[in-house]
């Protein structure tokens, strides 16, 4: 298997694949694949509920939440979210982490007036910012953050109390990396393709009575309640992306749910990061040390010049996706729920064997 790091989509678990591989020409002696089926039939009705009834269990999202399987990706979230909810004149708050954050809040211009009310853009998006830095307006519909920067490697530890007023994640490249307390949020929402699964499931999982407020004069297929009215079967559901994302789950729940998961991220990341701090310079990390992210771990190499013989050497080394996002540049490896330990810590390997070999 390659060391993939790449930022999304990126590695599933290979027990996962495997499993695949057995059942894509025959599911469950059924005659046909998974992807075959009917989203009506019995069969596949299960594989969905039983999808929903992990995620519930393995992320304790409480009975009063909905949990959605959409489409769009988390990209259509940008545009449902302000949708539903900047009815009458209503203005929202985003808190501003990175290019994720700037897409959600331009997509919110659109249909109201929602407002930045902490950046940390002037900082290169380096840090979360600080609790005093955000101020709530108590009459927003609802505040915006975005949980890990995948772009920048910086990543909330701890949220923001907004009070009465309804706090919305964007958590497309942490969720389920550890656990989190649910009913601290009104809306959670990821892209399924970096911890989860394949790409073309979107999760949103909101409290049912914050639901309740949206615009019900939308399209029928951009209406939250639309979905959560017929368990995300209105239309076609992404068939094979929700049986695969139910699979990933079961894998979370064998490695031992949330907490191990955590454990493991947190030692992973670590492997790189240590290297980092030990290198006297030779690496520089771009994330503030306490805004880290355990999921994108970004840096720079001493010079231009050395930084594109580390990628290119990596790349010779069979290392999958250590280039920077296009727009920032330098080095990232994304070391996502299924990226395993041996992976990381062979790129922990490699870059001290490359700095020993170049400083
Ligand atoms: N939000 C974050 C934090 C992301 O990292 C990404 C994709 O990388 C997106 C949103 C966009 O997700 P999608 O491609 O599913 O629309």
């Amino acid at each position: 298997r390659a060391y993939n790091f790449n930022a999304g989509p990126s590695a599933l678990p290979l027990e996962v694949l495997e499993k695949a591989q057995q059942e894509l020409v025959n599911f469950q002696e059924s005659g046909m694949s998974i992807m075959e089926m009917s989203h009506r039939s019995a069969t596949f009705e299960k594989v969905h509920n039983e999808a929903i009834f992990r995620l519930r269990k393995l992320f304790a999202i409480p009975n009063d939440y909905e949990i959605l399987f959409l489409q769009g990706g988390a990209s259509l979230q940008f545009t449902m979210i302000p949708m539903n909810f900047l009815k009458n004149g209503k203005t929202a708050s985003y808190i501003m982490t990175g290019v994720w954050s700037e897409k959600a809040y331009k997509e919110a211009k659109l249909f109201g007036e929602p407002v930045q009310i902490a950046s940390t853009k002037e900082n290169q998006y380096r840090n979360i910012p600080t609790f005093d830095e955000i101020d709530v307006d108590t009459d927003d519909a609802y505040v915006h953050v975005t949980s890990n920067n995948t772009i920048y490697g910086t990543q909330w530890t701890e949220f923001p109390n907004t009070g009465e007023v309804p706090l919305i994640a964007d958590m497309s490249s942490d969720i389920m990396s550890k656990p989190v307390d649910i009913s601290k949020f009104d809306m959670i929402y990821a892209g399924a393709q970096k911890n989860l699964g394949p790409s073309g499931v979107t999760v949103v999982i909101a409290r049912k009575d914050f639901l309740a407020k949206a615009n019900s004069e939308i399209p029928t297929i951009l209406k939250y309640s639309t979905h959560a009215e017929s368990n995300s079967l209105y239309n076609t559901p992404p068939t094979f992306g929700i049986y695969m994302l139910g699979e990933v789950l079961k894998w979370i729940e064998e490695k031992g749910g949330l907490t191990a998961i955590a454990q493991q991220n947190e030692e992973k990341a670590k492997l790189i990061y240590d290297v980092i701090d030990n290198s006297n310079g030779f690496y520089t990390g771009h994330a503030s040390k306490e805004s880290r992210s355990l999921m994108n771990i970004t840096f720079r190499v001493a010079d231009e010049e050395l930084e594109q013989q580390f990628l290119s050497e990596a790349k010779e080394a069979g290392f999958i996706g250590l280039n920077g996002h296009r727009s920032v540049g330098g080095c990232r490896a994304s070391a996502y729920n299924s990226v395993p330990l041996e992976t990381c810590k062979a790129l922990s390997d490699f870059m001290i064997a490359f700095k020993t070999k170049h400083q």
